[in-house]
């Protein structure tokens, strides 16, 4: 699907759930996730407006059922982590000396071993910082209409993601194409 999206993930790119359902209630008792609208995509719940939290002064929300509306898209449980990354890929910082690198020829694979042209370090790509332009893992929570830095997960929606899965939980932005 194309757009812009906020993407939420776990920081531990290696951990999946042993099904979806607990996160999936969860998500539901406290109205992030509303009606389904196909096979693990979303509306957004009565609650959504007071779980994200929009940054911008006005901006623009259509939430409800048509079809232009935000929707929320769970994604996985995929066997192995995946990256994702959009169309707005940044140069990754390095978890070594924190200098940021050459941008990598895009797409970049999760496997991929990345090294760094300041100090040397070398590693798995899911290992460096993307600057919240990307994300490693095996489930996503992709939450559609949000440009880049616009919208936040707000405290209560981290405190239930981490409670339901025992994980913490990061995000990012994805512009997707196609
Ligand atoms: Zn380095």
């Amino acid at each position: 699907m194309a757009g812009h999206f906020l993407v939420l993930y776990p920081k531990n790119p290696v951990w999946a759930p042993a099904s979806l359902a607990p996160l999936l209630n969860a998500l539901k008792s406290i109205g992030f996730l509303g009606a389904e609208r196909s096979a693990g995509l979303y509306s957004a719940g009565p609650e959504y407006l007071g779980l994200v939290t929009y940054l911008g002064c006005s901006p623009q929300i259509a939430l409800g059922e048509n079809e232009a509306a935000t929707t929320i898209r769970i994604a996985g449980i995929f066997d192995a982590p995946r990256f994702v990354q959009g169309a707005a890929l940044k140069p990754p910082r390095c978890p070594q000396c924190r200098k940021t690198l050459d941008k990598p020829a895009a797409p970049v694979e999760a496997g991929e071993n990345l090294r760094c042209n300041h100090c040397g370090h070398g590693g798995n790509a899911c290992d460096f910082d993307w600057r919240s332009s990307a994300a490693c893992g095996r489930v996503f929570i992709e939450i559609s209409n949000v440009f880049e830095s616009e919208a936040v997960p707000g405290e209560a929606l981290a405190d239930c993601l981490r409670e339901a899965s025992g994980e913490a939980w990061d995000c990012c932005y994805v512009r997707k194409a196609g």
